[in-house]
């Protein structure tokens, strides 16, 4: 297991398929949007649910409740919205793993 997932399984509680996902989600979007963890709010992270995956995009993304860069829309989708403040870039992640690059 890599460090960092292991910090989301720390900051999680536990290790799920949940928490996977969201991993996966959030490596993908630091990847084609070539971002790293948000220090402060530059980076935004739009949850259409609240499972386990929230929790990695977290960890990963730095995209935290209190520093108001992270929103759960719980509409019970498995969806992700990733923003870059500074980039003007937003990545939608969907279901199937379709990944719609915007900017
Ligand atoms: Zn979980």
């Amino acid at each position: 297991m890599t460090d960092d997932l292991k910090s989301c399984v720390e900051f999680h509680g536990h290790i799920c398929p949940g928490l996977i996902y969201g991993y996966r989600v959030a490596k993908e979007a630091m990847k084609l949007m070539n971002l790293n963890r948000s220090v402060d709010e530059e980076v935004v992270a739009i949850c259409e649910n609240d499972s386990c995956a929230v929790d990695a995009l977290q960890v990963m993304l730095g995209t935290v409740a209190g520093k108001g860069n992270l929103i759960i829309k719980n509409f019970g989708k498995n969806a992700y919205t990733v923003l870059s403040r500074f980039k003007r870039q937003g990545l939608q992640i969907f279901p199937q793993d379709a990944l719609r690059l915007h900017g």
